[in-house]
């Protein structure tokens, strides 16, 4: 049986990218995280927004359509292993980006993402006329803006600040 369409599907006719495993906050690199995780769950279990779960590797995994990070840091506090590793600074380089399904920029009126932003970091042209744009020096990666947009047009993705020289 073939998969449930989207309804950004249904209004721009194709579907979304699948999306690279996010991991959670304060995690080491890509293969560190995979050695050091014991797939104990710890961190998911002590997340209260109940934004990390298990995925098929057994690693957890951030999933921002459940919700926003707050940054509370329980889960690099209940990992014992040092795969989430509290003293790393920023706690990610997820940044939210914006894709072509945003309504403004087919002249529907939406500020969703706008409203919801906790840093205050998307900008969205009035009347429609335009589709949200993220300040990535402001954006925490948080994901509040994932789960609440109509069209599922936003995703994040590590997005590594420049560093002026
Ligand atoms: S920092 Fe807090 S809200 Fe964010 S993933 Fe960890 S436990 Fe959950
Ligand atoms: S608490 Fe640490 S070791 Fe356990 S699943 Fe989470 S990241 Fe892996
Ligand atoms: S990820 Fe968070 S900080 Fe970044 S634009 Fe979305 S709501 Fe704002």
């Amino acid at each position: 049986m073939s998969a449930p369409l989207t309804r950004r599907a249904l209004l721009f006719g194709r579907t979304a990218p699948a999306a690279p495993a996010l991991r959670p906050p304060w995690a080491l690199a890509e293969a560190a995280f995979a050695s050091r995780c014991t797939r104990c769950d710890a961190c998911v279990r002590a997340c209260p927004e109940q934004v990390l779960a298990r995925g098929p590797d057994g690693l957890p995994r951030f999933d921002a359509v459940a919700g926003e990070c707050t940054f509370c840091g329980d889960c690099a506090a209940a990992c014992a292993t040092g795969a989430l590793d509290a003293t790393l600074s920023p706690p990610w380089e997820l940044r939210a980006r914006v894709g072509d399904g945003c309504l403004p920029a087919h002249g529907v009126v939406c500020a969703s993402c706008r409203e919801i932003c906790p840093e205050s970091a998307i900008r969205v042209p009035p009347g429609g006329r335009g589709a949200a744009v993220v300040d990535a020096e402001r954006c925490s990666g948080c994901g509040a803006c994932v789960g609440i947009c109509p069209t599922a047009a936003i995703a994040l993705s590590h997005a590594p600040l420049e560093v002026p020289a």
